[in-house]
C-alpha cells in the first residue's frame, strides 16, 4: 500500500532532538516499519497549491497521514481525485483539515489519535490564561527592551482568582481545562456544550452546565473555546456573539482558528471589548506573514498570547501521537477494522462520533 505522510520540515532542529517526531525528518518514526512489510512511504511537507506534491501523490496513495499543526488539508477536489483512497489518519486530535462529509460520501474511514495531547492541551490554555490574566507579554518584553515600569503592566494586570472560568466545549480537553483551573479557586466554572458531561464529573470538577451559550458568555470574565471545528462552529465567534461576552473579558482559543472570525477579535481587542485573546491556532496554517493577529493589541499594548500552533505537540504528545498512528495502521492494515471507538471519526461512510455536530442532517449520519 502507499502512504502518503504530510508534516512540516524540522531541518536541523530534528537532529537536536530526535524525539521529534511530527516532522518531515523523523517521520513519526514509521518508515522502517512500514517499508519492512512491503509497504510504500512518501513524506512532503510541500501540501499547498495546485503544484504541490500533496496533489501529486495523493492520486494513487491508499493512506494519508497528516497533522493539524502542519495540516494537509483534504478537501472534496482532493478527494475526488484520490482514487485509492481509503482511509486518513490524523497523528493528534481534530480531523477538520478532512471534508468529512465528502470522506464519508466515499466511504473513505477518517480516525485520530484520540486524547493523545489533550493534556498538553490543557495545560497550554491555563499558561495562556494566566498570561493573559497577569499581563505577562508586555512585562517581559520591558525586561528585554530594557525598560522598568511597573505601573505600565500592573494597570492591565490581574488574578484568576475570583473570576468566573466558562469553556465552549465540555469533552477532553474542556474537562481538563476546568480541572486544572480549580486550584486557582475561581468564582465558579461553567460550561457549554450539547453533550452534558456526566453527573459525577460535572461534581468531582465543581462545574455547572449552561443550556445557552449567549447566556455563558455573559456571565465569564475568562472564556476559553475546547470545541471541534465543524459547519456550526465555524466563524461561531463572530462581532455578534462577542456582544454578549462581559466587557473586557479574556479570551482563550486552542481549537481551530476558524471557530474565531479574524477582525471581529482584532475589532474586539483595539475597542476595548475583549480584553485579551491568546491561543495557538490558525486559519490557515502556517499563519500568512501578514496574518492581523500576529500583531493586534488592546489600548494598553497587550492583550495577545498568540504562538504558532505548538499546544498540542509537547515532545510528550508526539510519542503518544506517533505510538497511536501506528496502532491505527496496524488495524487497518489486519483488514479487521477494530479500532479504538474512540479514535474513529468516520467509518463505513458515517460518523463514528457526535462530537462534529448537533444538527439534524448530522445527526441522521451517525453510527446507531
Ligand atoms: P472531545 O471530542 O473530547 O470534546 C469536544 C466537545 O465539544 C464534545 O463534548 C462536543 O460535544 C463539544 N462540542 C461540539 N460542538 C460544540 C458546540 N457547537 N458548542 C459546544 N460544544 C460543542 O475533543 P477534545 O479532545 O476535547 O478536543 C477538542 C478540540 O480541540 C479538537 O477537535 C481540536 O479541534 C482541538 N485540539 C487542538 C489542539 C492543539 O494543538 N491546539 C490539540 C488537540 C485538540
Amino acid at each position: 500500500m502507499k502512504v502518503l505522510l504530510i508534516l512540516y520540515d524540522a531541518g536541523s532542529h530534528a537532529k537536536d532532538e530526535p524525539k521529534l517526531l511530527g516532522c518531515t525528518e523523523n517521520e513519526l518514526g514509521i518508515r522502517d516499519w512500514l517499508e519492512s512489510q512491503g509497504h510504500t512511504l512518501v513524506t512532503t511537507s510541500s501540501k499547498d497549491g495546485a503544484d504541490s506534491v500533496l496533489d501529486k501523490e495523493i492520486v494513487d496513495a491508499d493512506v494519508v497521514i497528516t497533522t493539524p499543526f502542519h495540516p494537509g488539508y483534504i478537501n472534496k477536489e482532493r478527494i475526488d481525485k484520490a482514487k485509492k483512497l481509503k482511509i486518513c489518519i490524523t497523528a493528534g486530535v481534530g480531523s477538520d483539515h478532512v471534508d468529512l462529509d465528502a470522506a464519508n460520501a466515499r466511504d473513505i474511514a477518517v480516525l485520530e489519535v484520540t486524547g493523545s495531547n489533550v493534556q498538553s492541551v490543557a495545560e497550554h490554555v491555563v499558561m495562556t490564561m494566566l498570561v493573559l490574566v497577569r499581563n505577562f507579554v508586555p512585562a517581559h518584553e520591558q525586561i528585554i527592551s530594557g525598560g522598568w515600569d511597573v505601573a505600565a503592566v500592573a494597570k492591565d494586570s490581574y488574578d484568576l482568582e475570583g473570576k468566573v472560568i466558562g469553556t465552549v466545549g465540555g469533552g477532553r480537553i474542556g474537562q481538563r481545562v476546568l480541572k486544572r483551573c480549580k486550584p486557582f479557586d475561581p468564582m465558579e466554572m461553567l460550561y457549554y456544550d450539547y453533550q452534558p458531561m456526566p453527573a459525577d464529573v460535572e461534581k468531582e470538577i465543581g462545574c455547572r452546565r449552561v443550556e445557552s451559550l449567549e447566556e455563558m458568555l455573559s456571565l465569564c470574565d475568562v472564556v476559553t473555546i475546547n470545541c471541534p471545528l465543524h459547519a456550526s462552529t465555524k466563524g461561531l465567534f463572530n462581532k455578534e456573539l462577542i456582544s454578549h461576552m462581559k466587557n473586557g473579558a479574556w479570551l482563550v482559543n486552542t481549537a481551530r482558528g476558524a471557530i474565531c472570525v479574524t477582525e471581529d477579535i482584532v475589532e474586539a481587542l483595539e475597542s476595548g471589548k475583549m480584553r485579551g485573546y491568546g491561543g495557538d491556532v490558525w486559519f490557515p496554517q502556517p499563519a500568512p506573514k501578514d496574518h492581523p493577529w500576529r500583531t493586534m493589541r488592546n489600548k494598553y499594548g497587550g492583550g495577545n498570547a498568540m504562538t504558532p500552533h505548538i499546544s498540542g505537540t509537547s515532545i510528550d504528545a508526539q510519542g503518544r501521537y506517533a505510538e497511536g498512528t501506528k496502532k491505527i495502521l496496524e488495524v487497518f492494515f489486519s483488514g479487521k477494522q477494530d479500532y479504538r471507538p474512540q479514535d474513529i471519526i468516520c467509518i463505513n461512510g458515517h460518523y463514528g462520533t457526535k462530537a462534529y455536530g448537533d444538527d439534524k442532517e448530522h445527526k441522521e449520519h451517525q453510527l446507531k
